[in-house]
């Protein structure tokens, strides 16, 4: 089974029959895909992703986009809310699917605006296997990478597009995307992109759209923000969720180690040393604040011994696709991420979630554990907590309603007094001599040539983590 789904909507006028009965929500054995009226052809591709039984996003989200309804998801990446939404849009734009070589018989007809591009490639190498018995085409087009390629993919034709909102109005200012055809858009991870500050971005988009439209929205919350682009473009949406809002999937074991900020580094080798000690996999995504801590961390970590790599928002596309992939291989155990380079990206059966500091930004805790105990599986998150961290341990506590467990670090531990070398300095709190944090924010008007990724890594690394490191170094970290 999927994720754990734990809260269905009653509000959501989801059919009986399409809705999950029991705790754990899995949907009813009664629904299969071949109960959506897919045509064949999707059919055969879901089978060959191996899926037999929807998830309960899917369950209940496919009949209503089938029906032509706006849809309000909210599901977080592991529920299978990809399907949930590419499925249908494959099947509702099936009858304009053409052999032709013509670009003009290919025009863009589904829009799909992700956060990341990490999310943008999973989305539409999802799309790509879902459409590939069809004529249909996916392509996906995102920034920080050279344009070339991406134009002439336009240039031909696509059908279901997937896009960063900064890369896409690019090719919209240069002529190249055309949304003039579009019958369905999906504002994917939408919390996330209103956060990333791309809520311009996507007015200026929609803008371009016709009104008579279908509109699918997903996101982790339904924040009042999120409620307010809803009522600003969406049509009196059915509303489906299927994972407990700010809450962890119940396959997640939670546990914090109190630890210096001198000792995190140390403590990390110490837990993989630990789960190595157990027959665990060593396995794990270490999630760091900034840039900068991800990429020192990652460098220490290897000098521990331990395969790391860094993913973080100045690698460029294709250094972050290779450390992807060596992970995904194993030849990299530990990757070091910062939430925006980790954002979307689709580990399945990760083992092991560290949060090497908490994140200022409770609701992005819960983001970074959603990266274990998916589909199902059982996986652990840890969090290395520092004394000067508790308050952003109480607000994540706070919002997922519940204590976390403290636990001592595994055998062999540092003692959380004691102090590292110098070496291992890279995991300390961030110091005033480190430029990162002192990096002055320039408010910018980004060209809309500017890429998605400049201009997330300005909004998450720019503003929100300077001031609480600086505030936490001082000792008197405020709350905004
Ligand atoms: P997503 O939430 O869309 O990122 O999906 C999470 C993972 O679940 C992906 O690896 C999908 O391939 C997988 N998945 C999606 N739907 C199903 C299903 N019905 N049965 C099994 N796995 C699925």
């Amino acid at each position: 089974m999927i994720n754990t789904a734990t809260e269905i909507n009653s509000s959501t006028g989801v059919s009986d029959a399409a809705a999950p009965t029991d705790a754990s929500n899995a949907p009813p054995a009664t629904i299969t895909f071949a109960d959506f009226g897919l045509d064949p052809k999707i059919q055969k591709a879901v089978l060959e992703q191996g899926y037999t039984i929807p998830t309960p996003i899917q369950a209940q989200s496919i009949p209503h986009v089938l029906a032509g309804s706006d849809l309000m998801g909210a599901a977080q990446t592991g529920t299978g809310k990809t399907a949930a939404f590419v499925l249908p849009i494959i099947q509702k734009i099936l009858r304009h699917a053409s052999s032709s070589a013509s670009p003009a018989r290919h025009p863009i007809r589904a829009l799909v605006l992700t956060p990341t591009r990490e999310l943008a490639v999973q989305v539409s190498e999802n799309a790509a296997s879902y459409s590939k018995h069809t004529d249909l085409r996916a392509a996906v087009v995102y920034g920080g990478v050279d344009m070339k390629e991406q134009v002439a993919i336009l240039r031909n034709g696509v059908e279901i597009l997937i896009a960063t909102p900064g890369r896409l109005l690019d090719h919209i200012g240069s002529k190249v995307a055309n949304l003039s055809q579009v019958e369905i858009l999906v504002l994917d991870e939408a919390d996330r992109m209103l956060d990333m500050g791309f809520l311009p971005d996507l007015q200026r988009i929609i803008d371009l759209i016709p009104a008579q439209r279908q509109t699918l929205l997903f996101s982790a919350t339904f924040s009042p923000e999120i409620k307010k682009l809803a009522q600003s473009y969406l049509r009196t949406p059915v509303t489906v969720e299927v994972a407990r809002q700010n809450a962890a999937a119940d396959t997640v074991k939670q546990v914090v180690h109190m630890v210096s900020s001198a000792d995190k580094q140390r403590a990390i080798v110490q837990v993989l040393e630990a789960r190595t000690r157990q027959g665990l996999s060593r396995q794990c995504i270490i999630f760091t604040n900034s840039r900068l801590g991800c990429a020192k961390l990652s460098r220490a970590l290897e000098r521990d011994g331990i395969k790391a790599g860094a993913i973080h928002g100045d690698k460029s596309q294709g250094e972050r696709t290779l450390t992807l992939d060596a992970f995904k291989s194993g030849a990299i155990e530990a990757l070091v991420a910062t939430d925006v380079a980790a954002r979307g990206l689709d580990i399945p059966d990760m083992p092991c979630v560290i949060n090497h500091e908490l994140p200022y930004n409770a609701e992005d805790f819960i983001h970074r554990i959603g990266r274990t105990g998916r589909a199902g599986s059982k996986g652990d998150a840890i969090a290395l907590v520092d004394a000067s961290e508790k308050r952003l341990l109480d607000d994540i506590e706070k919002l997922m309603k519940r204590k976390l467990d403290v636990k001592p670090l595994p055998e062999g531990a540092p003692s959380p007094s004691r102090s590292t070398s110098s070496r291992s300095s890279s995991s300390a709190p961030a110091k005033m001599s480190d430029p990162f944090f002192y990096k002055p924010y320039e408010p910018s008007t980004p060209p809309v040539a500017a890429s998605d990724n400049a201009k997330l890594e300005e909004k998450k690394v720019g503003i929100t983590p300077a001031k609480p490191a600086v505030g936490a170094l001082l000792g008197g970290f405020k709350k905004k």
